[in-house]
């Protein structure tokens, strides 16, 4: 693999784009941010160029976009300020970059990603959305432009870790029986079931190990995000349904296993903070430092292991079921499952609507094959559409 140097984060401003940045300062001399992407946060985006001073920063939204390049002006900073999808697919593709952070959230980072990937870049993979939507599409453009992916996502980062060397995908030859992917269970894992119709917000983004963007953080509440780590780890390793088995494990220090038929378990652990899994891919083969404290084993002192409780976690049961169905449904399963988070956040239906509602709208949509990029798009918008229907049945 090429050593990188050249790095555009798309989604600097999130979280994953902090930790990304922050490895980024430890290494001057190794890596530099060549694209800062963001949305809209023009403050936070600000304060990136003045520390990193990339050669471009694009915002998605063209207001932010000016204010942004006022400001930069004002400050005599070199960067150049861009706006627009188009704009992302660029700074994703241009010939100078040798990495993409691909950290946009949700179903808004598939096409920059894409971007990335057609044009043969090495591409470390914490949007895991766009696996979810478009796996086999995505998977063969990367074969085909001889484009690399590297795992960010702590599971699955661990998983690769703790594959054989060049793992192909062959679970046979690899001598491999199982992967384990590891979930914390999120906040509501002990909480009396009828009490989640009230939880808030608040409570539901409070994670207990793990700091994060808004998003994922409910997502790990409902335990979706651990059904759509399961469709992920499908697609990355080439692994059926029923060879990943879901593990929760409250402490989140192991961050997955893979178990071999010899009944060898190999398992990565750490403190749990994404710093670790981006320093792992950034510096890969070689290791680098991450400024993530080292495991202490006396502190951590137990590990728990429990099986999933899918009545209390329908979206983990709709995320297999829709892996199983195949072609359509994760893109359905994903897409509704942004709108019900989004409502959720803006208060407009309770935490336990989120799997009724993913569950109604897969079951409007029937299922069939998506080809290409355009049709994954056009599901995506099709089950919005059905899932905003359905939201206003409820009120
Ligand atoms: P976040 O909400 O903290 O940050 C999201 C970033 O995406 C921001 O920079 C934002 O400006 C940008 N963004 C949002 N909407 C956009 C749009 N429509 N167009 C362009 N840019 C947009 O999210 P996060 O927690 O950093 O997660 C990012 C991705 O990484 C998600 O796919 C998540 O599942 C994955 N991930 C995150 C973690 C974690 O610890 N945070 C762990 C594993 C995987
Ligand atoms: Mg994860």
């Amino acid at each position: 693999m090429k050593t990188i140097r050249q790095i555009t984060i798309l989604g600097s401003t999130g979280s994953i784009g902090d930790s990304t940045l922050d490895v980024i300062a430890r290494h001057p001399d190794r890596f530099q941010a060549f694209a800062l992407t963001a949305n809209h946060n023009v403050e936070k985006m600000l304060s990136q160029c003045r520390r990193f001073q990339p050669r471009y920063a694009v915002m998605l939204n063209e207001k932010s976009a000016e204010q942004l390049a006022d400001a930069i002006r004002a400050d005599g900073i070199k960067t150049e300020i861009l706006s627009g999808i188009e704009s992302l697919e660029k700074v994703a593709s241009l010939p100078e970059v040798d990495a993409v952070m691909a950290a946009i959230v949700g179903a808004a980072g598939i096409r920059p990603t894409f971007a990335a990937a057609r044009s043969g870049k090495l591409v470390l993979l914490a949007n895991k959305e766009t696996l979810v939507m478009a796996g086999r599409i995505f998977m063969d453009l990367v074969r085909e432009n001889r484009a690399a992916l590297l795992p960010i996502d702590s599971e699955h980062n661990a998983i690769y870790q703790s594959l054989p060397h060049q793992f192909d995908g062959d679970f046979t030859t690899a001598g491999v029986s199982r992967i384990l992917l590891t979930a914390s269970g999120g906040p509501f894992r002990c909480a009396p079931i009828d009490s989640l119709e009230q939880v808030t917000p608040e409570q539901a983004c409070a994670h207990p190990n793990w700091d994060m963007g808004k998003k994922i953080s409910v997502d790990s509440a409902t335990m979706m995000n651990k059904g759509l780590e399961v469709i992920e780890a499908h697609w990355l390793f080439d692994a059926p349904a029923d060879k990943i088995q879901v593990v929760v494990h409250p402490q989140s220090v192991i961050h997955s296993m893979v178990a071999y038929v010899d009944g060898s378990v190999i398992a990565q652990l750490g403190n749990p903070d994404m710093r670790t899994p981006i320093a792992h891919a950034m510096g890969y083969p070689e290791r680098i430092e991450s400024g993530v404290s080292a495991l202490d084993m006396f502190k951590v002192a137990q590990l728990d292991f429990e099986e999933p409780d899918f009545n209390r976690f329908p979206c983990l049961r709709l995320a297999y079921q829709a892996l199983t169905t195949g072609g359509n449904m994760p893109a359905v399963l994903n897409a509704a499952n942004e709108v019900a988070v989004e409502s959720f956040l803006q208060r407009r239906m309770p935490f336990t609507a989120i799997p009724i509602m993913i569950e109604n709208v897969m079951r409007t949509i029937k299922p069939e094959d998506l080809t290409s990029l355009d049709d994954v798009l056009r599901t995506d918008s099709l089950a919005r559409e059905k899932a905003h229907e359905w939201l206003t049945t409820l009120q």
